[in-house]
């Protein structure tokens, strides 16, 4: 079993404290309905600061690859990770205040037990694209065939389908 770890939040940023290592995609368990299968392995750090006001932030950086599934032809599709994002920590009363829109970095809630594996899946699946789609051409057939643009219309496998 994959030891999650666990940061207090406030004093890791105070203290302006690292921590990185790597994880692999079968532990981030929210992650799996958008991909097309568990493969791979992420690295990720995360560092505590203080910025100009003294708020407390944490920034987080992920890279590695995963395989989404292409929502044109439904295979694997190979999807580099690689984010960057600084995540300021409020207290509930602080972010039930918080406008959004003014804000120039999101903001999380500053937990004594931060489970930084979840705060990482929140962040990845953030960055994610919607609808994560093959180059155009790229698709490729549960056969292996190369599906082309044209064929792929439903008329033109109509038309295929007169003719044999
Ligand atoms: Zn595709």
């Amino acid at each position: 079993m994959y030891a999650r770890p666990l940061i207090d939040s406030l004093d890791f940023a105070r203290n302006g404290r690292r921590i990185s290592g790597e994880v692999p995609i079968t532990e981030l368990s929210r992650l799996q309905d958008v991909l097309d299968n568990p493969q791979g392995v992420l690295s990720y750090t995360v560092h505590g600061g203080l910025d100009k006001r003294g708020d407390c932030f944490l920034d987080v950086e992920v890279a590695g690859r995963c395989q989404l599934r292409c929502q044109r032809c439904l295979q694997g599709l190979d999807y580099p990770v690689q984010l960057h994002a600084r995540l300021m920590l409020r207290d509930q009363t602080s972010l039930d205040a918080l406008d959004d829109e003014e804000d120039e970095f999101d903001s999380i809630l500053a937990e004594a037990q931060l489970d930084v594996l979840s705060l990482l899946e929140e962040e990845i699946l953030l960055s994610l694209p919607i609808a994560p789609k093959h180059e155009l051409g790229a698709c490729q057939a549960a056969d292996g065939k190369n599906l082309l643009g044209e064929e792929s219309s439903p008329f033109a496998v109509l038309a295929k389908l007169k003719r044999n």
